[in-house]
């Protein structure tokens, strides 16, 4: 009866809190959903539900829909596994460039034309069928294009800013720009994005070197993940790598030091395999996960006088 009771109340209160949202959306021809669960939808398997879901079916439904949106607050994700999605989840449109995002075309031999939906595992595929060299470390990074840009995520000392030749984007007035890479050199650092926050990627070409085969490339990709399946534990919901490596430093290293290896909150533990790796063992909330990485900053700093930064984006908003 209770149980009825608080459904009741929490239907209501939805839709008192969303009928203004829901009736300022345009129409649209992608995917739209409503109060949507997101755990699924990100590497960590927590969080809350997005007010409004949107897939939009092309650039054109893209534009319409964030045209429409003056004052509504707007969250991209792309393929979830470098971030921290809140229990009470994430308020007004979240937007996910799905399939129809997803082209990877090679032209001019040692170039490719990617979109922002696409995997970057899958660039470093194609790149390796063709015999293009430059995108083996992308083979391990579970995520889309568009996040990789916004992370400028890479390993082993190359990251994607090093192959990124031009740059497309929406802005939040529904302008398409497109950047060359010389306009773009203060534009990105480790692990980071200068660019607004509220472009959407949409499109990169990446260029690389064309090789006579591909051996080579296959040697190095079966390398890295050589190194990633020591290193870094599998199967397991996690965001990779938590925590920023203060210049000169590793975040793993100092971790292990301050004693913080194998802490744990609720259902969040710290990897034993890899110290920066936070992992959900099954039960935990986005809540459990974030008070550990606080935790950790916390000791880290008292013990060995370095202040991490957050890798993993937090989105959302904390449980009422
Ligand atoms: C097992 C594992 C291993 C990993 N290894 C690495 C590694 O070696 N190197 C590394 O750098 N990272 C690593 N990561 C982290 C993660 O894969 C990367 O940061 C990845 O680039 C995130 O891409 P995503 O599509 O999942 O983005 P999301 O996690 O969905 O989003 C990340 C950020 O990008 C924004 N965003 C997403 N799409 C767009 C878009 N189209 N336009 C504008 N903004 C957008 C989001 O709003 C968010 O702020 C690892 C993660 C896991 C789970």
């Amino acid at each position: 009866m209770a149980k009825r009771t608080f459904l009741k109340r929490f239907l209501k209160n939805f839709k008192n809190k969303n009928d203004s949202l829901v009736s300022s959306l345009p129409k649209v021809r992608g995917v739209l959903l409503f109060n949507e669960p997101l755990s699924k939808k990100n590497w960590f398997g927590v969080g809350g539900a997005a007010d409004v879901y949107f897939e939009p079916a092309d650039i054109d439904d893209l534009k319409t829909m964030i045209l429409n949106l003056k004052s509504v607050p707007i969250t991209l994700l792309g393929a979830g596994s470098n971030v921290l999605i809140r229990d009470g989840g994430i308020p007004g449109v979240t937007i996910k460039l799905g399939k129809a995002f997803s082209k990877i075309e090679v032209v001019e031999d040692d170039k490719l034309i990617v979109k922002a939906g696409a995997l970057v595992m899958d660039v470093s595929r194609v790149a390796q069928k063709n015999s293009i060299s430059g995108f083996e470390f992308l083979c391990g990074i579970p995520g889309s294009l568009g996040g990789g840009i916004r992370m400028n995520a890479g390993a082993y000392g190359s990251s994607l800013f090093d192959v990124l030749e031009k740059l497309t984007v929406l802005t939040k007035e529904g302008h398409i720009k497109e950047f060359q890479k010389d306009e773009l050199l203060d534009a990105f650092s480790y692990r980071c994005c200068h660019l607004p926050s509220d472009w959407i990627f949409l499109e990169a070409v990446l260029k690389g070197k064309k090789e006579t085969d591909n051996q080579l490339i296959t040697e190095r990709m079966n390398l890295n993940k050589q190194k990633r399946d020591a290193g870094q534990p599998k199967g397991v919901r996690t965001a990779g790598s938590t925590f920023k490596n203060p210049q000169g430093l590793s975040a793993w290293q100092l971790i292990e030091k301050s004693g913080m290896k194998n802490a744990k909150v609720g259902g969040a533990v710290v990897s034993d395999k890899h110290a920066n790796f936070l992992i959900n063992t099954g039960k935990a909330t986005a809540k459990d996960i974030e008070t550990l990485g606080e935790k950790i900053r916390q000791v880290v700093l008292e013990k060995e006088g370095v202040s991490l930064e957050w890798e993993v984006k937090k989105l959302g908003v904390e449980d009422e």
